[in-house]
């Protein structure tokens, strides 16, 4: 990036000293790095504050359309590193805190994440945010200020400990208050009904009060605003209650309504934590529609336009009550036609899937919703009602495509479809990669696309380079910089111009330092983390992302014992060193991912003890993972695993990180793995096991996992030792349950029938390891080939194709 002058330097240390003395209330000597952190952040904040005002200003002035990206979570991690190099002051603040006698590195650590989203579906709306506001999209993310966030993991003797991340303690320097913006939001009740006008007797209600984040564009001074909302009772205390020496209760009804926004709330094992969710979804739906309206109609004096002017976009299923609350606000308190108000809805918003498995989809049982939501029920009895009679002309006495189409699932106790609800509310629906898109209208969505063909469509992930490549991994961004210019972070396609250089052994031999640097520093962190010590000279192979079943990351830990057994049956030959890296957390009440975590400890506490094998083989489990996490272990893996069973990963993220910062895939067949085969090409990512076509196959057939056991010695070895209590000695049948779920249990997502062709490929992956120039040179070209995997490519895709707002080139 262009250098700081050395007048604006000065400038900049003079205002740190300045924020320390009037803002953060230390002298400049005693400046602590904590308090250095927060002056930088004053200094950041100034600047952010005035592009904010300039930006809004400028939209309202051209009444351009908007966006408004609707999502439960935003996994932004930290604001510093990001917010300084947007307003181009890394190399100032560097300086000014060099004074101080610290690193900006230091410095930026102090600030805890904003850990308010739990994995890929919230880091994509983090991504998506920053490229709207690189691109200079008029924007808005709403979605929840949760004071916990997600739980921190910690590990305690190899099991997951949960335990409640207060990342707003300390306060944030990050957000703005907007102590003038808050809305009411009810529930529960009852409707009455006076002639054709429904009335909502609610019986609760909270108010929401807005906390903007400020999210800055690179190489622009336009920015996005991610407004969160947090719920406070209407009354601090029940005064009476508190007067008549009741403190628990006065202190309880604060609470009964607050607790909407203290945590994501991923865990829905019990009733009260399913309503609960409700609420929140609820809640910050409501407050974001009552915003955009008012916003609508004091620019525009009139909601007939409402579509012209915005666009809603439902990131999964999560806000999609927002249909029905729409047009219970259009219809209930601005008396618009039933008719005229469905077609605004449907012209507003836009809905993305993120998941095929149906067990996935995000249904609330009716009595909930009518318990909760009394008049959203009956507006979502209406619009069924006129739905499925628009379907039953379409395909006359199919009863069974009638019953599939239902927003309403009556087997069993009746729930409401929330998908449904989104497909029906919206003109465009959209898979996050060619495969995930296509499989949605073969599949789930079928009968919708039958109805309705022109409303699905694809738009694959992507993940902003100005985090996962400039911020994450400064060493090889400065060697971009100094290669091909600095063009490449808002225009990523330039990467490409490095196919120039594979045959050029001074930039291999950069590239490959760069890589070597890297790697010791994650071996750093792994030390510091866990205490094990692990060689930077050993192939990191990194498996990051939540513990879950379909991910299979079991896969993986079977592949481990199998090099472990390996190993000790031949000591003495040609091993590539390696370094297996998980990361990840398991969802509370999620009892086999939890195991899984378990298992991979024990297991690394025998291999990583066992004088035989030394730096042949490290098992290591990196805990907490979160977004600064993710920045250290990107840039230091040599291997990115990504082994779904095929048909199982909408996208994945996660791999474009990886692959963009030199690692190879290993992988299925799967969601944006293909479309990274594609562009890489073959010869430079190691795809193994069975395609999406052949799962399905193999699951009609009648798959019997224990063919597999009995036919290949290696893979029985492996299961034997883990069900035989080898890595829980002292409780030999802790894993049983775990094997029989594979042997017996019909192994759900196919662990054994891809396990010899996993194998296998990880042996062809320590051959071309064993071969530095040629290991490196196909780093090399995954990193040239990632243009297409920025998120500036994939928001330009929605901004042009669903919401209809135009972007310059
Ligand atoms: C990218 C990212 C994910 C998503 O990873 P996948 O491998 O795509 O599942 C999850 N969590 C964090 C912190 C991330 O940065």
């Amino acid at each position: 990036m262009s250098p700081d002058t050395s007048a604006e330097i000065t400038s900049l240390r003079s205002a740190i000293d300045e924020q320390l003395l009037k803002n953060v209330g230390v002298s400049t000597k005693d400046a602590t790095q904590t308090d250095l952190m927060k002056a930088v952040a004053q200094v950041a904040r100034a600047q952010l504050s005035e592009r904010w005002v300039d930006t809004q200003s400028k939209d309202r002035d051209t009444k351009a359309r908007r966006v408004y990206y609707l999502s439960m979570e935003f996994l932004i991690g930290r604001t510093m590193s990001n917010a300084l190099a947007a307003l181009n002051l890394t190399e100032g603040a560097a300086k000014g805190v060099t004074e101080h006698a610290h690193t900006l590195e230091e410095i930026t650590a102090r600030e805890p994440d904003a850990a308010l989203g739990n994995g890929g579906l919230g880091r994509l709306a983090a991504c998506f945010l920053d490229s709207m506001a690189t691109l200079g999209l008029p924007s808005f993310g709403y979605g929840i200020r949760y004071e916990y966030g997600m739980f921190a993991q910690d590990i305690v003797r190899g099991t997951q400990i949960e335990y409640p991340d207060p990342w707003l303690a300390d306060g944030t320097p990050w957000e703005f208050p907007r102590a003038d913006i808050s809305f009411p939001v009810c529930f529960g009740g009852w409707v009455e009904h006076l002639g054709d006008k429904a009335v909502w007797r609610h019986n609760a209600e909270v108010v929401a009060k807005a906390y903007d984040m400020v999210i800055p564009g690179h190489a622009t001074k336009k920015v996005s605003t991610l407004r969160l909302w947090k719920a406070v009772a209407p009354a601090h205390l029940d005064l009476h209650a508190f007067n008549t020496g009741d403190y628990g209760r006065a202190a309880t009804v604060k609470n009964e309504f607050e607790n909407i926004s203290w945590v994501l709330y991923p865990n829905d094992s019990t009733p009260a934590g399913r309503e609960l969710r409700l609420r929140q979804e609820y809640f910050f739906v409501a407050a974001s529609v009552q915003d955009i309206l008012q916003r609508h109609i004091l620019e525009h004096g009139t909601l007939k336009n409402l579509s012209e002017k915005v666009a809603m976009h439902l990131n999964d299923t999560h806000p999609a009550i927002a249909v029905a609350e729409l047009m219970r606000v259009l219809c209930d308190a601005h008396n618009m036609p039933w008719a005229e108000a469905w077609t605004l809805c449907k012209n507003t918003f836009s809905y993305t899937n993120h998941t095929l498995m149906p067990e996935a989809l995000e249904t609330w049982p009716v009595s909930l919703m009518q318990h909760v939501l009394p008049r959203h029920l009956e507006i979502i009895f209406r619009i069924n009602a006129e739905f499925l009679e628009m379907a039953a002309k379409f395909r006359p006495g199919d009863n069974g495509f009638l019953s599939r189409l239902s927003l309403i699932d009556e087997g069993g106790e009746r729930r409401v479809r929330m998908a449904n609800l989104s497909i029906v509310g919206s003109h465009k629906v959209n898979g996050v990669s060619a495969l995930h898109s296509d499989l949605l209208v073969q599949t789930i969505f079928s009968d919708f696309a039958a109805l309705w063909p022109d409303r699905f469509t694809n738009m694959t992930n992507g993940v902003t380079p100005r985090r996962w490549l400039s911020q994450a991994n400064p060493g090889l961004a400065a060697l971009l910089d100094k290669t091909i210019g600095t063009k490449w972070r808002t225009k990523l396609d330039e990467l490409k111009q490095i196919e120039a250089q594979l045959d050029n052994s001074a930039f291999r031999e950069e590239f490959t330092s760069i890589k070597r640097a890297n790697k010791a520093r994650l071996a750093a962190y792994i030390l510091e983390t866990t205490g094990i010590k692990v060689s930077p000279d050993s192939l990191f192979d990194v498996q990051v992302k939540r513990i879950h079943e379909y991910k299979r990351q079991l896969l993986n830990v079977l592949h481990v014992i199998t090099r472990y057994q390996d190993i000790l049956a031949d000591p003495s030959a040609d091993w590539v060193p390696r370094v297996t890296i998980f990361a990840g957390k398991a969802a509370s009440s999620y009892v086999s991912a939890k195991s899984i975590i378990r298992l991979i400890h024990d297991v690394g506490s025998v291999i990583n003890n066992d004088p035989r094998v030394g730096d042949k083989l490290k098992l290591v489990f990196i805990p907490n993972y979160g977004v600064s996490v993710a920045e250290i272990i990107m840039p230091g893996a040599d291997l990115s695993e990504q082994i779904s069973t095929a048909g199982t990963e909408a996208s994945g993220t996660g791999n474009m990180k990886l692959a963009l910062n030199g690692a190879l895939t290993i992988g299925t067949d799967d969601g944006a793995n293909i479309e990274i085969r594609e562009n890489v090409g073959d010869d430079n990512i190691f795809i193994f096991g069975l395609k999406t076509p052949e799962v399905l196959a193999l699951k009609r057939g009648g798959y019997q996992p224990m063919r597999h056991y009995e036919s290949n010695q290696s893979l029985k070895a492996v299961l034997d030792a883990i069900s035989g209590g080898q890595f829980s000695p002292d409780e030999p049948g802790r894993y049983r349950g775990l094997v029989d779920s594979l042997l017996w249990g019909g192994d759900h997502y196919m662990l054994l029938a891809d396990y010899e062709s996993y194998v296998t490929t990880q042996i062809k992956v320590d051959e071309l390891y064993r071969q530095p120039a040629e290991w490196a040179k196909r780093s090399m070209i995954n990193v040239a080939n990632m243009g297409a995997f920025s998120s500036d490519r994939t928001i330009a895709a929605y901004a042009d194709e669903i919401w209809g707002i135009p972007v310059a080139p």
